[in-house]
C-alpha cells in the first residue's frame, strides 16, 4: 500500500501548520510513520489521497455515526447551503436542532457552540456565575476540550504526548498555574477521593464535569457500587454541597443510546455539554440544562456568552437531519456491530497470547494493551500501565491491511450504521496478523 501522495502533503503541511496538523493526534506521534490524507469517505471507507480505501473505525473521533455522506445529510446540507452559509440572525433550522436535543436529553433549553471545547468552557462560566463559587472537581484522564481550567491531567490527545500529567498541574504550557489552581483533580471511579474533596472543599466547589462514560483515556466504564451507579453518587455528592453536576455528553451524546450515556443510566445533570455526534460532520456543539439555570445566559441574564457562527444553518441542517435519522433501530444494529467486533478481538488475542482488556459503554468500546495481571481498566492510572509499543506495531498492521484505527491507545473504536458485513469481515479477517505483530514486540507478557 503505498502513501507517497500523503508523505507529500504532509511534508508541505508541515512548512505551514504546526505539526502537519490541526489538531495532535492526527499526526501519529503515538504510532509513528505518516498521517493519512483523506481525499474522500463513503459510507464505512475513507479513502486517502493515494487512493487506499481504508475502514474507519474512527468516523471522525464520533460523529459519523451514519457513516460518511449520507445521502439524506449531503441533500440536507447542499439544500441549506444553496440558500446561504451563515446570516448573523436566528433561523428555523437552529430551533429544530435545539428541539431534537431537548427532545431526546433532561435539559430543558440549550446554547448551541462550534465546538465541545466552547461547550464545556462556557458550562464553567455558568456554573460558577450559578453557584458564586470558583473551584471546578474533574477527573484524571477526562478530556473536555482544550479548555484552560480543565486542562489539568487531561486525556485524549494529552494522553499521548505527556506522560508527566500530574494531578493539578497545568497539563500545558501555557495554562497559567492560577487556573488550574482552581482545578480539583480525582481519579476516576474513586468515591472516597470525591467524598474527601467535597468534605474539605465542599463550600467552594462549583460544579464537578465529568465525561458521562469517559471515552478519552480508552473506555472506561463508571462503577457500580451498593447499587448505585458512578455519575448517581457524583450527581447526589453535588446535591448535598450546593454545586452542580456537570455531565460532558460531548463523545457519548446520540451514540451510546439515543438519549446518549443519560439513556443509559438515568442520572440527570444539572447542566450536560453535546457535541460531535449532534453536528452531523459539521463544527456544531451545545451546552443545555435546566430553564433557570440557562436563563442567567445573555441576553436574558448577566452571564455573557455568544458565536459570530453559532448555530450556523448548514451545521444545524446537518446535525438535525443526524439526529432525526438516529432512531432506536440505529443503536441496536451499531450495538450488534461492537458485539462482533469485541468479541472477534477478545478472541484473537487470546489466541496470540496477547494481554488486553476490551471496556464498552454502549457501541463505544476500546482495547487496552495492557499486562496480564490487569483485568480492568477503572481509572487514568491502570489506563497508562499500558504497553503502547504494542498498540504501535498492532496499528500499523492494521492500517497495512486497510484500516484505520485511532492512532492512539487511549482513544475508543468507533462505529457507524454504515458497518456493514463486508466492513466488520475486512476488520476481523485483519485482526489475527496484527495480533501476531502486537504480540512480537510487547512486553507485557513479562511483566
Ligand atoms: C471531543 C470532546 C470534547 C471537545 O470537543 P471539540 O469539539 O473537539 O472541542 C469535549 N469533551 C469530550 C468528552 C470530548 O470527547
Amino acid at each position: 500500500m503505498t502513501d507517497a501522495v500523503s508523505r507529500q502533503l504532509f511534508e508541505r503541511a508541515q512548512q505551514v501548520v504546526p505539526g502537519g496538523v490541526n489538531s495532535p493526534v492526527r499526526a501519529f506521534r503515538a504510532v509513528g510513520g505518516t498521517p493519512r490524507f483523506i481525499a474522500s469517505a463513503h459510507g464505512p471507507y475513507l479513502v486517502d489521497a493515494d487512493g487506499n480505501e481504508l475502514v474507519d473505525l474512527v468516523c471522525s473521533w464520533g460523529p459519523m455515526i451514519l457513516g460518511h455522506a449520507h445521502p439524506e445529510v449531503i441533500a440536507a446540507v447542499r439544500d441549506a447551503a444553496g440558500r446561504g452559509t451563515s446570516y448573523g440572525a436566528p433561523t428555523q433550522a437552529e430551533v429544530e436542532l435545539a428541539e431534537a436535543i431537548v427532545e431526546r436529553t433532561p435539559v430543558e433549553q440549550v446554547r448551541l457552540v462550534n465546538s465541545g471545547t466552547e461547550a464545556t468552557m462556557s458550562v464553567l462560566r455558568l456554573a460558577r456565575a450559578a453557584t458564586g463559587r470558583d473551584l471546578v472537581v474533574k477527573f484524571a484522564g477526562c478530556y473536555h476540550g482544550h479548555v484552560d481550567a480543565l486542562l489539568a491531567s487531561a486525556g485524549s490527545g494529552v494522553a499521548t504526548l505527556s506522560d508527566a500529567a500530574a494531578l493539578a498541574t497545568p497539563a500545558s504550557p501555557g495554562v497559567p498555574a492560577a487556573t488550574t489552581a482552581q482545578t480539583l483533580v480525582l481519579p476516576y471511579n474513586d468515591r472516597a477521593a470525591v467524598t474527601a474533596a467535597f468534605a474539605e472543599h465542599g463550600e467552594r466547589i462549583a460544579c464537578l464535569v465529568t465525561e458521562a462514560a469517559p471515552g478519552n483515556m480508552g473506555v472506561i466504564e463508571p462503577g457500580v457500587e451498593d447499587g448505585e451507579h458512578f455519575n448517581a453518587f457524583l450527581a447526589r455528592t453535588c446535591r448535598e454541597h450546593g454545586a452542580l453536576f456537570v455531565s460532558d455528553e460531548v463523545m457519548t451524546g446520540f451514540r451510546v443510546s439515543r438519549q446518549g450515556q443519560y439513556g443509559r443510566d438515568g442520572v440527570e445533570p444539572d447542566l450536560m455539554t453535546f457535541g460531535k455526534v449532534m453536528g452531523g460532520g459539521f463544527p456544531a456543539a451545545a451546552f443545555g440544562g435546566r430553564a433557570e439555570l440557562m436563563q442567567l445566559l445573555s441576553p436574558v441574564g448577566s452571564v455573557y456568552q455568544a458565536g459570530t457562527l453559532s448555530g450556523n444553518p448548514v451545521a444545524s441542517a446537518a446535525g438535525a437531519t443526524t439526529l432525526r435519522l438516529l432512531d432506536d433501530d440505529v443503536y441496536t444494529r451499531l450495538d450488534r456491530s461492537a458485539d462482533v467486533l469485541r468479541s472477534a478481538v477478545a478472541e484473537v488475542f487470546t489466541e496470540v497470547g496477547l494481554p488486553h482488556v476490551v471496556q464498552s459503554a454502549g457501541s463505544m468500546f476500546s482495547v487496552f494493551f495492557t499486562p496480564a495481571d490487569v483485568d480492568r481498566v477503572p481509572d487514568y492510572a491502570t489506563a497508562q500501565r499500558q504497553d503502547t509499543a504494542a498498540h504501535a506495531a498492532f496499528f500499523h498492521a492494521m492500517l497495512d491491511a486497510g484500516v484505520y484505527l485511532p492512532p492512539s491507545a487511549y482513544e475508543a473504536w468507533f462505529l457507524s450504521t454504515a458497518h456493514d458485513d463486508v466492513a466488520l469481515s475486512r476488520i476481523v479477517e485483519a485482526l489475527p496478523a496484527a495480533a501476531r505483530s502486537a504480540a512480537a514486540v510487547t512486553t507485557a507478557k513479562r511483566i
